[in-house]
């Protein structure tokens, strides 16, 4: 069952604030992704390969699918031809996997890189030393099949709103530090994907361009 209404709105909100809606369909059914598609939706988000891989299969070609979940470089070669987007990468190591298959499937693919931004022990993603440190060794830059397009980052789950507030701001900061150093003079350095059903308003009061929302529009799980 999807919430017609509610994705109605939240399509208002994120063009309000110029930002865009994955709709996370992660353990979603063919049949409830078709009725989102139906209503216009091409943006979805999966974070298990088998599932990205299956669903793809089954579901229109025009879909832009997103993997927002950890990866695994040896699954890489599986999502390469299917996906829009790699919003999950956490390591050089992976970074360097998808550039060799995407060169291998002739594409470019555009990447996020995920950083770890809450106080949780268990998410994925870099630090800010690990990031700094990969970007400082220049060898990312000679790798072609790969387009690094801005950061993502998942909050703490926490109903304390000024904790998550800032966590979104530190990621905003180091996407604009980010902007003006490593990637000075590349303009399609621009995303920053933050906000999920509980915090996507939050998100985009701190400049979110993709929000990755799932239960509010699928229902809970
Ligand atoms: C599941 C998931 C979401 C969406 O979560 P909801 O709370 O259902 O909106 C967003 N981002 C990532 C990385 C996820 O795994």
């Amino acid at each position: 069952m999807i919430h017609v209404e509610t994705y109605r709105l939240l399509l208002e909100e994120c063009s309000a604030h110029g930002a865009r809606l994955i709709a996370v369909s992660k353990d979603k059914s063919v049949q409830d992704i078709r009725a989102l598609y139906d209503l216009g939706q091409r943006k979805f988000g999966e974070n298990r390969v088998q599932e990205l891989v299956a669903k793809a299969g089954e579901l229109p070609a025009d879909i832009e699918w997103y993997m927002i979940g950890h990866l695994q470089t040896n699954k890489v070669k599986l999502i390469v031809p299917l996906v829009t987007m790699i919003q999950s990468v956490d390591s050089y190591r992976l970074l360097v996997e998808v550039n060799k298959r995407a060169l291998h499937h002739g594409r470019v693919i555009d990447c996020l890189l995920q950083m770890h931004i809450a106080k949780e022990e268990t998410k994925f993603g870099f630090d800010k030393d690990e990031l700094e440190v990969m970007l400082q060794n220049e060898a990312w830059r000679s790798l072609t099949a790969v387009r690094i397009r801005g950061l993502m980052g998942i909050a703490t789950m926490t109903d304390d709103v000024e904790q998550v507030r800032g966590e979104f701001r530190t990621l905003r900061e180091l996407q604009k530090a980010l902007m003006a150093s490593h990637f000075a003079g590349d303009p399609g350095f621009s995303e920053l994907s933050m906000g999920m059903s509980s915090d996507y308003r939050l998100a985009l009061q701190e400049g979110s361009t993709m929000i990755r929302v799932g239960s509010l529009v699928f229902g809970s799980r």
